[in-house]
């Protein structure tokens, strides 16, 4: 079944109206009509089965059949803090991070970050991630975070249980091990092309952070980025 998210949705009551840009995608670009079923989503975790009553090209009425928290949602709370990159690169992490199940997404400024991220550039990534829910089926849109630097990174570390850094300097140490099965949270951090310099690494070292390698090969920011977050989420037994 399709799944369409509604950010302002008051997931509680038996009858919904439904309006704005989503709406008009349902009546316009999908075939849907009255008596069809779709899922909808309020993006923090309500996953709701509705009965479409009244298809309008700016209004849709809808009988909730069913209510599921977050019944796709993975276990663990999976956060990516990517360096800044150029160009649509960030879309394509956060797209890639949104359809595996990361919960929170942080652009962060590193010493080499040559890419720019402007407040609409930021607006861009949020869409992003409420596109990516909906092709994926998952019923919590991650938190597009306010970028940080290594020191803001610094303290976000502590909202997670543990922090690992794909560090292209990291030779032979894979991701094996440095997940504890039961830990319920991680934050992974990807550097920007140039790489990371070594005291950015040596910070996010002496305040916790574990570094890993993704094999002898130089992967594109935006693959490891990808990469990384399945490791993670197939380690704490969230793939498959
Ligand atoms: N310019 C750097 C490569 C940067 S790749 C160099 O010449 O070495 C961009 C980012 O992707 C890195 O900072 C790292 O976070 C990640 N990355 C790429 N390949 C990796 C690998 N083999 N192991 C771990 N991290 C990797």
């Amino acid at each position: 079944m399709e799944v369409f998210c509604f950010p302002g949705l008051e997931p509680d009551k038996e009858r919904l109206v439904l309006t704005g840009p989503v709406v008009r995608h349902i009546a316009r670009a999908t075939r849907h009509r009255a008596l069809d079923r779709v899922l909808i989503t309020d993006g923090k975790g309500s996953e709701l089965e509705v009965e479409l009553v009244r298809v309008l090209k700016s209004r849709i009425d809808a009988r909730v059949l069913a209510r599921k928290v977050g019944p796709r949602e993975p276990r663990h709370r999976l956060g990516i803090a990517q360096a800044i990159l150029k160009g649509d690169k960030l879309a394509k992490v956060v797209e890639g991070v949104t359809e595996l199940g990361a919960a929170e997404f942080i652009p962060v400024w590193t010493r080499r970050v040559v890419g720019r991220l402007s407040p609409l550039r930021l607006e861009r990534l949020r869409k992003v991630a409420m596109a990516g829910v909906e092709s994926s089926a998952r019923s919590v849109v991650p938190r597009i975070a306010e970028p940080v630097d290594i020191t803001g990174l610094l303290s976000r570390m502590r909202d997670y249980e543990r922090t690992l850094v794909a560090y292209e300097g990291e030779q032979g140490n894979g991701i094996d091990g440095l997940l504890a099965p039961n830990g319920d949270s991680v934050l992974v951090v990807v550097g920007p092309e140039g790489g990371f310099e070594d005291f950015e690494v040596a910070r996010l070292r002496a305040a916790g952070a574990h570094c890993f390698s993704l094999g002898p090969r130089r992967l594109r920011a935006e693959t490891a980025a990808v990469v990384a977050a399945a490791l993670c989420l197939h380690e704490l037994g969230d793939l498959g």
